[in-house]
């Protein structure tokens, strides 16, 4: 936090005055860089922890020029520090989802990272910005890592990899257990690049694998399954068979593919089939089923939080440095809100508060006087 890679020639405001202000804000739900300018020019200030005021331009400025390395090797700090305080003690494995998805729509193009919006008749209707996120997944706490954009010629395959390597080399060889993602990542180089990283593959099994889709379609079609269960209400039935044939050049010896039929208590049922590298004598069927669904929690515990109520989806700055600053900051807000909500207050056995009633107190907070400290 002191020092954030500052690329400004003769900072005016120190840096970690313009990083918290940020990094409070997105906390706060507040992190439009006008919304920033007013808190910090407000008599809320001092309880912020904020040291001066400032414009936005200053924060338009500053992020151009800030050294993102810096601000994801702080991100893989916090996590590195989270998992020696045991924040995921309570867990077998700890997992990392991969996935990517898009933000930030503009009309015009306004920097490298924008890809344009095709529509089959209108040709280009717009721009968006695409991002791989990779996620600590199946803890009880869901840890946003790292993030890697992709523009117009990369793809979301790519980034991720970029990423997954990134962060290996961040947080240690032995930090995770697996990668859990859908079907696009069923490619044998990836795959094989996951093993080489010394992390198993949990990974949807759909019809870009026709071969094997097949495979498990024959193998599990009108047989009774291997094991049924509840959870949460519903009935689970899974089957799970691990010596199905490597395709192209995996370097796998069998491949294991269970499939689920999961019975919702309203009469839905869904089915999905998935593959791994985690032998059956490490993890059993319930316990991989448990892992697939872990792929959930980067959709509704990073993205869906990050764009409907950290301002995921908004552009503070149209420019590349800025705009890949600001998805880090709401990483990182995230990561800090979490730990300090799930793990740090939520001590003995009394329900955690949730992330709404966290943001309210503190808004609180700043509105209250502050007692002169004369005692
Ligand atoms: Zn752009």
């Amino acid at each position: 936090m002191n020092r954030p890679g500052d690329g400004r020639r003769r900072p005016q405001i120190a840096a970690r005055h313009l990083l918290w202000a940020q990094i409070i804000g997105e906390v706060l739900r507040q992190g439009a860089f006008h919304a920033i300018e007013f808190l910090v020019r407000s008599r809320a200030r001092p309880a912020l922890g904020v040291a001066r005021p400032f414009g936005d331009d200053a924060l338009a400025y500053f992020t151009e020029r800030l050294d993102v390395s810096a601000m994801r090797r702080a991100l893989a700090g916090a996590l590195k520090r989270a998992k020696r305080n045991k924040a995921f003690e309570n867990s077998r494995f700890v997992g990392l989802a991969l996935d990517g998805t898009g933000t930030g729509r503009c009309q015009a193009v306004g920097c490298r990272l924008c890809r344009p919006i095709w529509h089959a008749e209108r040709g280009v209707v717009g721009q968006v910005h695409a991002l791989s996120l990779l996620s600590i997944v199946g803890t009880g706490v869901v840890l946003p890592v790292d993030v890697e954009p992709y523009g117009p010629g990369d793809s979301e395959l790519a980034a991720s990899q970029r990423l997954l390597e990134r962060a290996h080399e961040h947080l240690g060889p032995r930090f995770a257990d697996h990668v859990v993602a859908d079907g696009l990542y069923a490619a044998a180089p990836f795959l094989n690049r996951v093993r080489r990283l010394g992390l198993r593959a949990v990974v949807r099994l759909k019809e870009n694998l026709p071969d094997l889709a097949r495979a498990a379609q024959v193998r599990f079609d009108g047989r009774a399954p291997d094991l049924v269960f509840e959870h949460g209400g519903d009935r689970v039935e899974v089957w799970d068979a691990a010596d199905f044939d490597p395709w192209g050049q995996l370097v796998w010896s069998t491949v294991r593919v269970i499939r689920y039929r999961q019975h919702k208590r309203n009469g839905t049922t869904v089915q999905a089939d998935w593959l791994t590298d985690y032998p059956t004598a490490q993890v059993g069927s319930r316990a991989l089923y448990a892992l697939a669904k872990s792929r959930w929690e980067i959709e509704n515990g990073v993205f869906n939080d990050a764009k409907n109520r950290y301002g995921l989806e908004r552009i503070r700055h149209h420019h590349e440095n800025s705009l890949l600053i600001g998805w880090l900051l709401i990483c990182l807000a995230l990561v800090i809100e979490r730990l300090y909500r799930l793990r740090f207050l939520h001590r003995g056995g009394h329900h955690p508060r949730s992330a709404i009633a966290l943001v309210r107190s503190l808004w609180l907070a700043l509105g209250a006087p502050r007692l002169a400290n004369s005692s």
